[in-house]
């Protein structure tokens, strides 16, 4: 399949339930323009490198998602451009998003990662922190940061009743600190689901899913 084609048919399977991004990690430059030619708007990237190497290629109407584990020292160079941070996952992270966003003239939109697969690998917060983070008196400070909701991985398994209630257990939790209202502060986005869980999370209350494979083909 194209992938104008494949963007198509995940369109009309999320019936604008949810909003798709377009994960880009390590597909050269020109598959992007045929994605973004097929009326893709949002790309998601793991890496900084790659991604601050792309964005001057692409037009300028496009939001620029940062999925990947983030280190504090290169929050500069993505700041005056990225739309959404999914994978903030300490406070030390968000006052250097905080910090880079204010240089810039900017409010950055961020997602808290919470830790939600059975695998030891991946990078994010359980619930306690994330709830302790959003409560805690240094969130006040910050304010060119907006928390807008959580992103989560579900495990890397065939296991569907495994993901659906991975997937549930991050709704739950999504919908328990929606009920946290400060000024920078404000629940709206659930990213969840990807190439082979992306209907299953979307049916679990998913409002964002990063789908790469599935329109781009296997990475290698
Ligand atoms: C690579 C990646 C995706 C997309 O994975 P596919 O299985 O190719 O759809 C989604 N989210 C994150 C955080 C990723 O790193």
């Amino acid at each position: 399949m194209t992938i104008a084609a494949s963007i198509r048919q995940i369109e009309s399977r999320l019936q604008g339930r949810a909003k798709l991004i377009a994960v880009t990690k390590t597909k050269p430059v020109d598959l992007l323009k045929q994605a973004y030619d097929a009326g893709c708007r949002r790309f998601g990237e793991n890496k900084v490198q790659e991604m601050t190497e792309k964005q001057p290629q692409l037009p300028a109407d496009l939001e620029w998602h940062l999925i990947g584990h983030l280190q504090t020292n290169k929050v500069k160079q993505i700041a005056s451009f990225v739309t959404l941070i999914h994978s903030v996952d300490s406070l030390r992270l968000l006052q250097e998003i905080n910090k880079q966003a204010a240089k810039a003239g900017r409010v950055i939109d961020c997602l808290l990662q919470i830790h939600i697969a059975q695998e030891e690998t991946k990078f994010g917060l359980d619930a306690t922190e994330a709830e302790s983070l959003l409560n805690g008196p240094e969130l006040e400070a910050l304010a060119n940061v907006r928390i807008v909701g959580l992103m989560g991985m579900a495990t890397n398994t065939d296991d569907e009743p495994q993901i659906r209630r991975e997937f549930r257990g991050l709704k739950q939790l999504f919908d328990h600190l929606s009920g946290i209202r400060k000024p920078n502060v404000q629940f709206s986005e659930l990213s969840m689901g990807m190439s082979g869980d992306y209907l299953l999370a979307v049916e679990e209350g998913s409002t964002m899913v990063r789908v790469g494979s599935a329109i781009f083909g296997a990475r290698n």
